[in-house]
């Protein structure tokens, strides 16, 4: 008797979903979703420009502190940005018409605290109308990447004529010489980053996993201590003294090492096999990275205290834990 109602419930639910008319869609539904498909793409856009300004930031104070320690690989920077269709992923560039909008005039769009440009009075929304007497004529955009770039970046002093709500002002900017290890911002979920041909690859899963800005500092020092290294050392060694190094960077940059070390052991707790003390492999174990980079913390401590300059010693040929080269 039970089975026979709960069979007859089953049979109606089966009839009724065979019956049921299928989604009638109105006749402007590929309107509605190319509408919808628009505003996920302005989220995203700004939450890339909330991501990549992160990364710059980070990026700009480690190269600018470091800028002694780069040897000949240095560029002078001047902290100032502009929303490039070009600088997000290809899926998040506006359409043609709407970029050739945006068009109109050169407008900074993010100042780095304490950069040069920053330093120089120049705020976000200014727009620039002339560098070193040249305006921009009819082609501002063409102008920005061929002439206002490439003064921002020379390394000499440069005049720019700017223009916001209280009018406008000729302003001289003297560029920062800061470490040339470029950096771009991948769409990964994998815990990554990574250099090649001198270039820095973080990628967005960095962004997800880390608690604060120390870590991302301590994962884009360590990928800078990489090009510095290339291609001198190799295997667990090169980590090792990447780990070394990065520790000098972004203490000179201002930021905390201390704070940075729960991003490995988060790290070890998703990645266990990552713990053994034995493990082969590019990569040491995180349980001997860490351990070494408490003792890189209390020897930086150590150095500050004396009031000594925070110089790194030269990389290791061996092994610092078990002696091996
Ligand atoms: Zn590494």
């Amino acid at each position: 008797m039970g089975n026979l109602i709960i069979w007859t419930v089953a049979v109606s639910i089966i009839a009724l979903g065979g019956c049921a008319a299928p989604m009638k869609l109105p006749e402007n539904s590929n309107r509605i979703a190319t509408a919808e498909a628009a505003r996920l793409r302005a989220d995203a856009r700004l939450a890339h420009r909330e991501k990549w300004q992160r990364i710059r930031r980070i990026h700009h104070a480690l190269s600018l502190a470091n800028g002694d320690l780069c040897g000949d690989q240095v560029a002078a920077l001047s902290g100032a940005s502009f929303d490039l269709n070009s600088a997000y992923p290809k899926s998040l560039q506006a359409a043609p018409s709407v970029a050739q909008e945006a068009e109109q005039a050169i407008t900074v769009s993010d100042v780095i605290p304490g950069s040069a440009v920053d330093r120089a009075g120049v705020r976000p929304g200014d727009k620039i109308l002339a560098v070193n007497s040249f305006t921009a004529g009819e082609k501002p955009r063409a102008w920005l990447t061929s002439v206002v770039m490439p003064a921002l970046r020379a390394e000499a002093p440069v005049h720019l004529k700017i223009e916001n709500s209280a009018g406008s002002k000729v302003i001289s900017v003297t560029p920062d010489l800061a470490c040339d290890y470029p950096i771009r911002l991948q769409y990964s979920d994998l815990i990554n980053a990574y250099t090649r041909s001198g270039t820095i690859y973080i990628n967005t899963g960095i962004l997800r996993f880390s608690r604060n800005d120390d870590e991302i500092a301590m994962i884009i020092a360590h990928e800078m201590a990489h090009i510095q290294l290339y291609p001198r050392y190799r295997g667990q060694i090169v980590e090792y003294n990447a780990d070394y190094i990065s520790g000098y960077l972004l203490s000179r940059a201002g930021y905390n090492l201390a704070k940075a070390l729960d991003f490995w052991r988060r790290l070890a707790i998703e990645n266990p096999e990552a713990i053994d003390l034995q493990r082969s492999g590019p990569h040491p174990s995180i349980a001997v990275r860490i351990y070494l980079l408490r003792h890189l913390d209390r020897e930086i401590k150590n150095q500050r205290q004396k009031g000594l300059q925070l110089i790194p010693n030269s990389p290791v040929d061996r092994d610092p834990f078990t002696g091996v080269d």
